[in-house]
């Protein structure tokens, strides 16, 4: 499970806390200390901590919460609010077209999980009864179309390629172009990605932004990175105006800094974490339940 690490330390920090009955301004203080040491620990950027503890701080330490007849969850509950604060609030949706097609970019580092992305995609938007069409628009990642193809075959999706001699930019407009002619309502659009942020890569995507006027860009990253991923994040936005982040491999994140950071850091709502490699292994990220998950 991701987040074991933190959760443990954090469980254990509020266990104390809960169990002490009356509680003093230095038990407060010395349990948000902890807070901050596990939070750093697990990787979340240090200025999200800084404010985030600055936050809970302000509103725990008060006559009123140490003055009440269960301190201890009274505390818990503002972190766990904070927390919730933290990662989004609420529930962050797939966008939807007023006018289908509704079209989807996947960008995002070479080995983030784009194509595994495009493909779990699908296949949560055909259990909603949608008809989603794949566009194959990596060319340069040897087998990355086959693998898309593949991954269509298995979900039973239309994956729409022309090779890996044509531009991308021409494939992404023929697939929409596919999509409008055949009644998809969804387009998935696989791009290119590069074991680094450079500026062929982003005139790329800039250019099949451009085309397809995309209602959303979804930037998928690595969730075992940690602050790395929060840091492509940050760049990719600041080139790109990303609508989303998908957070994949959660599944063997144990430590959660990127989880707990990248909404703060860039200002973009987490809206998918991939927590497996199989094509059903795609939840909708939830900020409340992953904070209680957290906090146990
Ligand atoms: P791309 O280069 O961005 O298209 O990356 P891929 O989709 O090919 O994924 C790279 C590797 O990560 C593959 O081996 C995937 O099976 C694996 N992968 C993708 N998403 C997840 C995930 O959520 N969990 C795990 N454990 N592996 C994943």
């Amino acid at each position: 499970m991701a987040f074991e690490g933190l959760a443990s330390r954090l469980q254990n920090v509020f266990g104390k806390l809960r169990g002490k009955g009356k509680l003093t301004e230095d038990d407060v203080n010395e349990a948000l200390r902890e807070v901050r040491l596990a939070l750093l620990e697990a990787d979340v950027n240090f200025k999200v901590v800084k404010d985030f503890i600055a936050k809970i701080k302000e509103r725990a330490i008060g006559q009123e919460v140490l003055k009440s007849f269960t301190p201890g969850m009274v505390v818990v509950d503002i972190v766990n609010k904070e927390l919730t604060e933290l990662m989004g609030g609420t529930q962050s949706k797939l966008a939807k077209a007023n006018r289908p097609p509704t079209v989807v970019l996947m960008v995002g580092l070479q080995g983030a999980g784009k194509t595994t992305l495009t493909a779990k995609l699908a296949k949560l938007l055909q259990k909603q009864n949608h008809r989603p069409l794949l566009v194959a628009c990596d060319i340069y990642r040897p087998a990355a179309i086959k693998q898309l193809e593949v991954l269509g075959e298995q979900i039973k999706a239309p994956v729409f390629t022309m090779g890996d001699q044509v531009n991308p930019v021409e494939i992404a407009k023929a697939g929409l172009q596919h999509a409008k002619d055949n009644g998809n309502d969804y387009v998935l659009v696989d791009t290119a990605g590069r074991l680094h942020i450079d500026e062929q890569l982003m005139d790329e995507l800039k250019q099949i932004n451009e085309t397809l006027n995309p209602h959303e860009i979804l930037l998928v990253v690595d969730a075992m990175t940690g602050q790395e991923a929060v840091n492509v994040a940050d760049s990719f936005h600041k080139q790109l105006t990303i609508t989303g982040v998908v957070l994949t491999k959660l599944d063997n994140d144990t430590r959660g800094g990127a989880a707990l950071s990248v909404r703060a850091v860039t200002g973009c709502p987490i809206k998918f974490v991939g927590v497996g490699e199989k094509t059903d292994a795609l939840e909708p990220f939830y900020p409340d339940r992953m904070a209680s998950r957290i906090l146990g």
